[in-house]
């Protein structure tokens, strides 16, 4: 007996040592997920390049934009990957210009509640990204990358879905408001679009009230910050407005100076004041880098209920600059140095930028379209991105390299008649000089037109275009 426990002490002290190591691996485990940041993507629909006071809006009220654009980043040259909801979308998620992956077409632009496919399972979301550093995710809003189970954003890497699954102007009922009385708010009535709200596979309520939708959508983002402040995280949280028909809860109508599409961008507004406040409140906000974006630039066809592209020339649909140059704000105290940028940037970026922070790989079995921003967030670098591709469905309609865009294609906005132009040689904007497009200098600087002819060539020289996902509709 004597001789058995100095026998047994090197079990036990090897034992002892073994549980601390498996402590320290799951402290420092911890520590390393806490050193994570958490990302939060907040991206308006239609919204336009003039409708934010921080942006030049001289009525609609944003004031915590505002203060997100002083405290962070307020970039001037940034574009979403298309001009309309379904491509650009796909874009922004998988880092990818949407022909890649099959989620832009020339038959249809977006997807519909009769289209019978989505996002294909082989493209990697974001949130599929983010998850392989151990990050909670959510996807809050409008999705419009598939509607059926397979395509939701459960299937893509969130592990929680709360919205409207495509546009909230889609399912109208027959005889229900819309186009004809859209000036007339009154004729509108949510119950007009009998659109699903889905909690990750299941309807939970139909049609979804808009009234108070983007009231609903800020409040689950500040819900799930909470639940998950222990955690990196990831929200992507996409309003279903301003897209039209306009919406907002009582609190906000009827009190801005632009009218109903005032109140819905103030409403959205107000969110994001909520959602820096909870950041702020449950400690966070040093550890968590905020982006604020559209999908697209203004649907103009539906003059005051659709907003302003500001000084760019026309909107959503459209390949000039009024259709995919967007207000775009990083926001992230200690991360993101302030600053007004005027480098180029995409939404396209945001996925390498954030798996970078993130420590997660790039994948390398495919071509991505994104480049770096986190030197020129951080403020110790220039930026990389010197080009745009401005695809209109499957086609390449304009180019950007440096300074300088040139429109091989131009066409009418989205829902607007207007034809269809070839360009040879194309028009040649200096958009630094000439952000409204009005002035070709395409006589003046050949050199430039052979430059971007060049890209051009050189990006359509390896692009394997993916299968049309937007045709198929029942
Ligand atoms: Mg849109």
């Amino acid at each position: 007996m004597e001789n058995t426990i100095p026998n047994k002490l090197p079990v036990i002290f090897i034992m002892i040592m073994m549980l601390a190591a498996s402590g320290l691996v799951s402290c420092s485990k911890q520590a390393d997920l806490r050193d994570k940041p958490n990302f939060i993507i907040i991206f308006a629909d239609d919204l336009g390049y003039g409708d934010l006071g921080a942006y030049g809006h001289p009525t609609i009220k944003t004031p915590h934009l505002d203060k997100m654009a002083q405290e962070g980043q307020k970039w001037t040259n940034f574009y979403a990957a298309a001009s309309v909801c379904t491509p650009s979308r796909a874009g922004l998620l998988t880092g990818r210009l949407p022909v890649r992956s099959g989620m832009c077409s020339d038959k249809h632009r977006v997807l519909f509640p009769n289209s019978k496919n989505g996002l294909p399972t082989s493209e990697i979301t974001l949130a599929e990204q983010l998850r392989k550093a151990g990050y909670k995710t959510a996807c809050i809003g409008k999705w419009h990358l598939g509607h059926h189970e397979q395509y939701l954003p459960v299937h893509h890497g969130f592990d929680h879905y709360y919205g409207i699954p495509y546009s909230n102007d889609m399912d109208r009922i027959p005889g229900g408001g819309y186009l004809e009385y859209f000036q007339d708010h009154d004729a509108i009535k949510t119950e007009d679009f009998n659109v699903p709200l889905i909690r990750n596979t299941d309807i939970i309520e139909q049609p979804a009230d808009q009234n108070t939708i983007t009231k609903r959508y800020s409040e689950k983002v500040v819900s799930f910050i909470r639940e998950n402040k222990n955690q990196p995280f990831f929200i992507y949280l996409a309003h279903n407005l301003p897209h039209i028909p306009l919406f907002a809860s009582e609190e906000f109508l009827g009190k801005s100076r632009r009218g109903l599409y005032g109140d819905v961008v103030e409403e959205i507004d107000h969110g994001v004041g909520k959602i820096l406040a909870a950041l702020k409140a449950e400690g966070l906000d040093n550890n968590t880098i905020v982006v604020f974006t559209s999908d697209n630039g203004p649907w103009l066809l539906f003059e005051t209920h659709g907003g302003s592209a500001g000084l760019l020339r026309a909107g959503k649909g459209s390949t000039w600059e009024g259709g995919m140059r967007e207000p775009c704000i990083f926001w992230g105290p200690g991360r993101i140095k302030p600053a007004v940028v005027s480098e180029i940037g995409s939404t396209m970026d945001i996925f390498i930028t954030f798996s970078k922070m993130a420590g997660v790989p790039m994948p390398d079995d495919r071509i991505m379209d994104g480049v770096d921003l986190g030197p020129v967030l951080a403020g110790n670098g220039t930026g990389q991105r010197k080009s745009i591709l401005y695809y209109r469905g499957t086609k390449l309609y304009a180019a950007r390299l440096g300074d300088y865009k040139a429109h091989f294609i131009t066409q009418g906005a989205y829902g607007m008649h207007g034809k269809k132009e070839v360009h040879s040689p194309p028009l040649l904007y200096n958009l630094n000089h000439d952000p409204s497009e009005q002035y070709d200098v395409a006589e003046y600087h050949p050199e430039i037109i052979r430059q971007i002819n060049e890209l051009v060539k050189e990006h359509q020289s390896d692009l394997i275009m993916g299968e049309d996902q937007l045709a198929d509709r029942n």
